[in-house]
C-alpha cells in the first residue's frame, strides 16, 4: 500500500511535467537525463522518465513486457515501441493487467492467425501519464481502464450505436494482434507491459476511489458478461445459470446476484464449490455427476455459457424455460464449437440463444461506474511480472485451477 501509494505521488508529480509538454513547454529537466533506449536498462522507472521525453519530442514510445514468439505458453521478456501520443491520445501508464482466458486462444491461434512476437493483454488498468492537446475526457493522474478494443471507424451505424466491437468497415482495432489500420497497419501489442497509448475515446474512466488491484478484468471478464445479462434484462427473483466458473463466470455470478436474480452454476469439478457459496450461488453442479441435475427442464430463465471448451450446448438448452434466453460467450477452438440440434431447438418452448462479444466503450463505462458503486470486484490473484510467473498462471489457467483471475503487477517489471 505503502508503495502504491509512494508510485502515485511520483506519478502525479511528473505528471505535472507532462501537462506542460502537451501544453507546449519545454522539456527542462525531466528526470534529469538524456535516455536513450538503447544504453538504457528498461526498468520501470527508466521506462517512464524516457516515456515522457519521447512524448515531448513526438517520438515512438518505448515500451517493455512479456511477448509470445510462437504457440506456446512460452512468454519472454519483450521490448518494443508503441506510435506516438497524437493530438487525441493518452499515454497510461499500466499498474495492472489480468490474464483472460482468450489471451490463451490467441497465443495458440485458436480463433485465427496469430501474430507474433505478440504482447497479450486486454484487461488493463493504469494511470494516465500524458495527454494530447485535444484531449478533455482525461487528465494526468486519472485511472483509466483499456479493454478490448482500441479503436474504429466511428461512422458506421454500429460505431455511432456504440457497438465498435463490430465496427461494419471491419475497422475495428483490437488491442493486441489486430491490424491498426489507423497507424499504417502495426501490429497492436496489449497489455503486458507498462504502458499503452490510445485514443482517449477507447479509454474508459475510472474513479479514483476504485480498488485499482482488482479493476483490470473488469475490462474484459466485466462487460462480456454484464452486457448479456443486461440485454437479457435479468431481474430480481429469476432463476437463472451460470456454465463454466472461471474468470467470466464468477463476474456473470456476482452481477446476477447483485440484481437480486437466483443463481446456479455448473462447472467440471467440485472444487470451486466452497467460493460459489460465499458469493452467494443458490446450487453448484458437477457436470461430470449429471444425475444431480437430470430433472433440470426447463428450469432457468436465463443461462450464461462461458465454457472454452467441448461442451453439450443442447444439455443447457433444454433447461430454458418458455422464451428463456441463453448467451454464448464462451469461444472455445474453432474444431471445438459446440453444435445445436435444430430439432430440439425448434420443437421446444420458443428457447432463445444467442452469442454475445465484450461490449462498446458505453457500455463499458456503465459496467465500471456500476461495479465500483456496487463494490463488485472479481477475486483475484495478482502475481509478479516476470515470465516463469506469467507462464506458470497459463498452465493454471489451461487447467482450471485459479480462483478466479491472475493479475499481473505491471509495476513489478
Ligand atoms: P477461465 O479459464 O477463467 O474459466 C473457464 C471456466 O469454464 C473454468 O472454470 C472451467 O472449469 C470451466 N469449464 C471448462 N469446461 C467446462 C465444461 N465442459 N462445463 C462447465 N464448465 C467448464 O476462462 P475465462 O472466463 O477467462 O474465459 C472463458 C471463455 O470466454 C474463453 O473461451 C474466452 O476466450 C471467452 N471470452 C469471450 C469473450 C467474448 O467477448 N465473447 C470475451 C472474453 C473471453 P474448471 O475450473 O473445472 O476447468
Ligand atoms: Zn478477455
Amino acid at each position: 500500500m505503502k508503495n502504491n501509494n509512494s508510485r502515485r505521488k511520483f506519478i502525479k508529480d511528473s505528471a505535472k511535467v507532462v501537462g506542460g509538454i502537451a501544453g507546449g513547454m519545454a522539456l527542462a529537466g525531466v528526470a534529469g537525463t538524456n535516455l536513450n533506449a538503447n544504453q538504457t536498462k528498461l526498468d520501470s522507472k527508466n521506462l517512464r522518465a524516457l516515456n515522457l521525453q519521447e512524448v515531448s519530442e513526438g517520438k515512438r514510445i518505448t515500451s517493455s513486457g512479456f511477448a509470445a514468439f510462437g504457440p506456446k505458453y512460452e512468454l519472454k521478456a519483450h521490448s518494443f515501441t508503441r506510435h506516438p501520443v497524437g493530438d487525441n491520445d493518452i499515454l497510461i501508464e499500466i499498474l495492472y493487467a489480468g490474464i483472460c482466458h482468450s489471451d490463451l486462444h490467441t497465443v495458440l491461434g485458436d480463433h485465427g492467425e496469430a501474430k507474433y512476437p505478440m504482447v497479450p493483454g486486454h484487461e488493463i488498468a493504469g494511470v494516465v501519464t500524458a495527454v494530447g492537446k485535444n484531449v478533455s475526457k482525461f487528465k494526468v493522474g486519472d485511472y483509466a481502464g483499456v479493454g478490448c478494443m482500441v479503436n474504429s471507424c466511428g461512422e458506421c451505424e454500429m460505431c455511432k450505436n456504440g457497438e465498435q466491437q463490430f465496427c461494419q468497415n471491419a475497422k475495428t482495432v483490437f488491442t493486441y494482434n489486430s491490424n491498426d489500420v489507423f497507424h499504417g497497419g502495426e501490429n497492436t501489442m496489449g497489455g503486458y507491459s507498462n504502458n499503452i497509448v490510445l485514443s482517449e475515446k477507447f479509454a474508459i474512466k475510472v474513479p479514483q476511489n476504485a480498488k485499482i488491484e482488482r479493476v483490470a478484468p473488469l475490462l474484459c471478464a466485466g462487460v462480456t458478461t454484464f452486457a448479456p445479462i443486461k440485454y437479457s434484462k435479468v431481474k430480481r427473483g429469476q432463476k437463472v445459470a451460470v456454465a463454466g466458473f472461471g474468470g467470466l463466470g464468477h463476474m456473470a455470478v456476482k452481477y446476477m446476484i447483485s440484481l437480486g436474480a437466483e443463481v446456479s452454476v455448473f462447472d467440471t469439478t467440485d472444487d470451486k464449490r466452497k467460493a460459489a457459496q460465499k458469493m452467494g450461488v443458490k446450487r453448484y453442479f458437477n457436470v461430470n455427476k449429471p444425475k444431480d441435475f437430470e430433472n433440470l427442464s426447463s428450469e432457468f430463465d436465463f443461462i450464461i455459457s462461458t465454457i472454452p471448451y467441448k461442451y453439450d450446448i443442447n444439455m443447457y438448452q433444454k433447461m430454458l424455460k418458455l422464451d428463456g434466453e441463453m448467451a454464448i460467450v464462451g469461444l472455445p477452438s474453432h474444431a471445438d464449437n459446440p453444435s445445436l440440434d435444430g430439432n430440439t431447438t425448434i420443437w421446444n418452448f420458443r428457447r432463445k440463444i444467442y452469442s454475445s462479444l465484450i461490449g462498446g466503450v458505453e457500455i463499458t463505462q456503465e459496467m465500471i461506474d456500476y461495479s465500483i458503486a456496487n463494490n463488485i470486484y472479481p477475486d483475484v490473484e495478482v502475481i509478479k511480472a516476470t515470465s516463469s510467473e506469467i507462464n506458470k498462471a497459463y498452465q493454471r489457467v489451461a487447467k482450471g485451477e485459479v480462483q478466479f483471475r491472475y493479475v499481473i503487477d505491471m509495476k513489478t517489471l
